[in-house]
């Protein structure tokens, strides 16, 4: 690896990393400089930067070339072969030269079924074939998994280097060539131009959505004048076993699929011996069907902040980060000002709100990885490494980012914690059921009147929430609930309640709050082949049952497909089990574990391959 950087590299890394101190970090080897290196715990310990420096190439230059890369591993002392397979592990990373805008074109569960296939097959005829350049040259485009703007399918997200990326949706063919047109001045559409769901609810009743479309998500004084930072000032009334205490009390479950009590991961956090501790928001949305998060970041930002410092000075932490999907431009630039904005006025730094504590949150983006949404995986991906999930234990509260207690929960847990300090926890805990407290967002997607993230207490039924958003448009065939990772449901299921111990007990799933409905024409055998495939595509790869059985799920559904089955139907439907069973027993993390569930459960509950099933 001894090809140069080219100019433009060299000065796009350094105005990231600063200019190099000495020849061993990248600088002229002249004069003394070169006789002494730095020890290696010190550069060692810039391995974290590895990612962002690669964004910054990818950003700036289009791709990430070996003479870029070396430069960024001889500036933070990463050996190569290391470098090379975290940017090849990454769907955002190209480290073959590509044109300088990419346009990733959703055709996941949502979009696929709102006109994304269609949106594909015109791209064939005006762009060219997947992967290949733009007649006019310069740009390309590729089939995405989901780009979490479900509400707004189908979506598009356009890589272009030199200029900042643009998510959109209700994408056609025009707002393509638009976005790849020499000189296009187009930006994020986000969640202000979407459908305003939350005015469909009664706006009483909201609480995690009660400031959006109300306050300017860029005004830290609006967020103020709307209640912001009471919670914060609060909690530092209090101090920290208090606040801990009023999030016991409050029963808050995590909503990010695990439903892990929060105040006994922050007790926990809280008194770990080792220090330092960190705390980590989660912003790594990446189940198909799920926005809610986005929403929050893009439209109530500060509250992400606000909540995440709690969380922090609560747990004994000085250091927080964010790590945001990297697909989500409108939220990073969002929550990068309301960072800037909370530093400004002394909601961060050295001296929170005048009372000498310190914590700060650095903004972190991910790149691309289904798989980082997995806590240690993230923790991995913070490092700079591959987002390959850890064994546990030890658990994340014992030993997580760079090996020390850490605390972590998604954004909506986190915003709750806000609620939970307003009203109090007890006051918190009577809302929703006796085993899911408080409100609860759901992302509502698919052949639906109202597209949109709705609010409710825990404890409507599905049928319910359905109906908050408009109802089906076209009758319902299924109902995905929880995502990929969770399960389908019928029409005969409108009355179950969306509670933990319900869903528990009844056998279906809430996860990060997807429902997806799938109207009467709605093909569900392309519908699973899909899932299957986005498992098959995001598995790391690290342990077999998963590596080996997404791939094999998917080749038998294939199969099945075409009519060219090894022995019978039954047989490959036998086999398709046995497969479920040996990935959810014997996969190291959540992802093999649930990788079968909705194939599972489409082909039990809608009779899919068998004789006058759904399909
Ligand atoms: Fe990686 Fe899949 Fe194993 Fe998880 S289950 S560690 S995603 S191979």
């Amino acid at each position: 690896m001894d090809a140069p950087p080219s100019e433009e590299e060299r000065t796009a890394i350094d105005a990231h990393l600063g200019l190099p101190e000495d020849g061993w970090s990248g600088g002229e080897r002249e004069g003394d400089t070169h006789r002494v290196a730095r020890s290696g715990r010190a550069e060692r310990e810039q391995r974290h930067l590895l990612i962002e420096a690669l964004h910054v190439l990818q950003a700036e230059i289009g791709w990430i070339s070996p003479g870029g890369m070396n430069y960024v591993c001889r500036r933070l002392s990463v050996p190569p072969a290391e470098a090379f397979g975290v940017a090849s592990f990454y769907a955002m990373f190209a480290t073959e030269e590509r044109p300088k805008t990419v346009v990733h074109v959703c055709d996941d569960l949502a979009c696929r079924v709102l006109g994304a296939r269609e949106l594909c097959a015109e791209l064939e005829t005006t762009v060219g074939p997947e992967g290949t350049e733009s007649p006019q040259g310069g740009a390309t485009w590729h089939r995405s998994p989901c780009l979490g703007m479900c509400e707004q399918a189908p979506a598009i997200l356009a890589q272009r280097a030199g200029r900042a990326d643009v998510a959109l949706g209700g994408a056609t063919a025009a707002s393509v060539a638009a976005v790849i047109a020499p000189g296009s001045t187009m930006t994020c559409a986000g969640a202000d131009t979407a459908p305003q769901t939350w005015e469909q609810s009664t706006r009483a009743e909201l609480r995690l959505l009660r400031r959006i479309g109300h306050a300017d998500p860029l005004s830290i004084d609006d967020y103020r004048s709307n209640g912001g930072y009471e919670a914060l000032y609060r909690a530092l009334e209090i101090g920290p076993e208090a606040t801990i205490a009023e999030v016991k009390d409050a029963k808050l479950m995590g909503r990010g699929g695990a439903a892990f009590p929060t105040g006994v991961k922050w007790e926990a956090v809280a008194t770990q011996p080792a220090h330092p501790h960190y705390y980590v928001c989660n912003a790594d949305e990446s189940e198909p069907g799920t926005f809610k998060d986005r929403l929050i970041m893009e439209l109530d930002p500060f509250a992400v902040v606000e909540s995440l410092t709690i969380a922090g000075v609560t747990t004994g932490c000085e250091q927080g980060y964010i790590y945001i999907r990297g697909e989500y431009p409108l939220a990073t630039e969002r929550l990068r000002n309301a960072i800037d904005e909370a530093r400004r006025h002394g909601f961060l730094g050295p001296d929170i709100m005048g009372r000498g504590i310190t914590f700060d949150i650095e903004l972190r983006r991910g790149a691309g990885a289904y798989i980082c949404g997995e806590e240690t995986a993230l923790f991995n991906s913070l490092e700079g490494k591959r987002g390959e999930p850890r064994n546990k234990p030890p658990f994340p509260v014992q030993r997580g980012l760079f090996g020390k207690p850490t605390g972590i929960n998604n954004v909506e847990t986190l915003i709750n914690v806000l609620e939970v300090l307003r009203i109090g926890g007890a006051a918190y805990a009577e809302l929703g059921s006796e085993g899911s407290t408080g409100p609860r967002l759901f992302c509502l997607s698919g052949h639906i009147a109202r597209p949109g993230v709705y609010e409710t207490e825990h404890g409507a039924t599905l049928g319910e929430v359905i109906a908050m958003a408009g109802g089906p448009t076209n009758g319902i065939k299924a109902i995905l609930l929880g995502g990929a990772a969770g399960g389908f449901v019928g029409a005969d299921r409108l009355d179950v309640p969306l509670t933990f111990e319900d869903a528990r007990a009844g056998g279906y799933t809430l996860g990060s709050g997807v429902i997806m409905v799938f109207g009467e024409d709605t093909d569900l055998v392309d519908t699973i082949l899909r899932i299957a495939r986005f498992f098959r595509d995001e598995s790391c790869g690290q342990c077999v049952p998963c590596r080996v059985g997404t791939v094999r799920q998917e080749e038998a559904i294939h199969r099945m497909i075409a009519g060219r089955t090894i022995g019978s139907m039954a047989d490959e439907l036998l086999l398709l089990d046995d497969i479920a069973k040996v990935m959810r027993d014997a996969s190291i993390c959540g992802l093999g574990q649930t990788a079968a569930s909705a194939v599972q459960s489409a082909i039990s509950t809608f009779g899919l391959f068998r004789e006058g099933g759904a399909a």
